[in-house]
């Protein structure tokens, strides 16, 4: 009896060419190839049947309900996977979110490298065949005092290049309080290894003191390498030595020391009040000889791992066969160079690069764009929820700062008929989707990482979302 219903039933199904005839059908095929609407109204037909198949409740076979899933199916098709989205969340470097966004000196300089041909290895002087990393590396030495610099895939990547030349087959001195796990599982123990280096942990997970590395040094240990906590603290009844005293520990040794700075900053955040972040230029004045760290996070650039440090070390990281491996491509020097130029008048860095612009965006400004964007939201979303101007706290995130709560404003919206996770799930059902986070049963839109350009779509995408879980 059951089979013979679903026969009956699949019999109800349309076939292709009557769908084909149908005039919505046949308006589609004005700007979609013949190929992907007959595909699609395939696919709109096969999950019918499969439905049926599954005694799913509710199955619409009419012809409209076909062709209602199969617009549904070209659309979603159609759009990007990677797109845009609006980052409400205050995570000013949101790993999830690509991290750091680009200057506009820096989309354009992708354009213009991008669209056509460019010297990525082409020396104009001569003619010859040029070194990509040539764009970069003078910028980097006058920024950071270093001698040489070179750039890789990221900061990982640098990590593991670096502790491949200098400390294959070699053992290397870290603190047991340094032993950093990034998110992603990147932990340098792990890098350690698989760059074919052996770990010599030094000190205590608390306090590791200059008597420690000395043991070590006297143990033999080739390399000294410090990595900068970057995504916790260790607080209380804790030691590290200066960075200065572990050069004299390791020169005096006749042992190189290297840095892993992990966001490395170009600029002092603490000029503006933001944390304790280190300088790139601090730890080469320091004598570190090769210092490494990203390029999108706190730099405010693209991705990449940036290293630098004394000529010596850095010609022959760059004869290293697998630097090939890790090189960057040219769009990624585009950004990075047209990044760094801005550094060249810190005024038009903290202006210009987004990342160091959210981050020093003063709270009354904070508060003027919330309370603002709170009206809107109120006008268009009437008695369906409350929205109200939060005090909050923004995060740097990317893993830096960690214990920096930087104070910010947002919009708490709670939905009066629905629940708050149904509406930050429609929120990332708009187009573009909108991120935000939940706090004590209200969705939480932190103003400090919008854009201006962000506003307008904000609203109608709350909008949008709210009148979707209404229904
Ligand atoms: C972030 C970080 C890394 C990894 O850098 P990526 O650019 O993400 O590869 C390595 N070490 C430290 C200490 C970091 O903070």
């Amino acid at each position: 009896m059951a089979i013979h219903m679903d026969i009956e039933r699949y019999r109800e199904l349309p076939a292709v060419h009557r769908l084909l005839a149908h005039p919505e059908v046949e308006q589609w095929l004005e700007d979609e190839a013949r190929s992907n609407v007959l595909l699609a109204l395939q696919v709109a037909i096969d999950t019918a049947r499969r439905l049926v198949a599954e005694d799913a409740p509710d199955v619409d076979l009419s012809v409209e309900g076909i062709l209602s899933f199969a617009h549904q199916w070209l659309e979603q098709r159609a759009q990007m996977h990677l797109q845009r989205v609006i980052n409400a969340t205050g995570t000013v470097l949101h790993t999830n979110l690509g991290r750091a966004p680009l200057a506009p000196e820096a989309l354009v300089a992708i354009m213009d490298v991008a669209k056509g041909y460019s010297n990525v290895e082409l020396d104009l002087t001569t003619g010859e065949r040029g070194h990509r990393y040539d764009h970069v590396e003078p910028l980097l030495c006058e920024l950071t005092g270093a001698e040489a610099a070179l750039v890789v895939n990221n900061n990982a990547a640098a990590v593991w290049l670096v502790l491949n030349e200098m400390a294959k087959d070699k053992r290397v001195a870290v603190s047991r309080g340094e032993l950093v796990e990034i998110g992603g599982s990147f932990r340098i123990s792990e890098v350690m290894r698989a760059s074919g280096a052996t770990l010599v942990e030094v000190g205590t997970t608390n306090k590791t003191h200059e008597y420690d590395y000395e043991r070590a040094l006297a143990d033999g240990v080739d390399l000294v390498m410090r990595v900068h906590t970057s995504n916790f603290r260790i607080v209380g009844f804790s030691y590290q030595p200066p960075l200065s005293a572990l050069v004299a520990l390791a020169h005096t040794a006749g042992v190189p020391i290297i840095e892993d700075l992990g966001s490395g900053s170009l600029l002092d955040l603490r000029s503006q009040g933001i944390g304790d972040e280190p300088s790139v230029r601090a730890s080469i004045l320091a004598g570190v000889d090769i210092v490494t760290f990203s390029g999108d996070k706190l730099l405010g650039a693209t991705q990449v791992g940036v290293i630098c440090g004394k000529r010596e070390w850095i010609d022959r990281i760059r004869n290293n066969q697998l630097l090939r491996a890790l090189r960057v491509d040219k769009l990624t020097l585009a950004a990075l160079e047209a990044t760094l130029r801005l550094y060249l008048d810190e005024e038009k860095a903290w202006k210009n690069i987004p990342t160091l612009r959210m981050l020093t965006t003063n709270s009354e400004e904070l508060r003027m764009i919330a309370e603002q964007l709170a009206r809107e939201v109120t006008l268009c979303v009437g008695g369906h929820a409350r929205c109200r101007v939060l005090e909050t706290t923004s995060k740097v995130g990317g893993g830096a700062l960690p214990m920096e709560d930087i104070p910010t404003f947002a919009l708490a919206l709670f939905p009066i008929s629905s629940t708050s996770s149904r509406l930050l799930k429609a929120l990332r059902e708009q187009s573009p989707p909108i991120i935000a986070r939940i706090a004590k049963d209200e969705v939480i839109l932190d103003v400090r990482t919008l854009f201006e350009w962000d506003y307008e779509e904000l609203v109608q995408g709350i909008r949008n979302a709210m009148n979707a879980i209404a229904e």
